[in-house]
């Protein structure tokens, strides 16, 4: 995994890293973890997001919805 969240270039708010490492390998959630590969901090997905403009919180927030959406419809 290489800094992206979604469609959301993700940057390490501590070093600035833009790759992450996810325990989960593929479509990150907003709950999952990830690890920066800069300075080994581990990161919530959504908290990371947060750090980013706006507009990126706004793309996790669609994300976050579509998870749900989906989820809802298996039912
Ligand atoms: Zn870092």
């Amino acid at each position: 995994m290489t800094g992206q969240i979604g469609d959301i270039k993700a940057k390490c708010p501590s070093c600035g890293e833009t790759a992450f490492e996810s325990s989960t390998g593929s479509e990150p959630k907003p709950e999952d973890m990830l690890t920066c590969c800069g300075c080994g901090r581990v990161w919530r997905c959504d908290d990371l997001a947060a750090t980013l403009a706006p507009e990126g919180k706004k793309l996790v927030d669609e994300m976050a919805r579509n998870i749900v959406e989906n989820f809802n419809r298996r039912k």
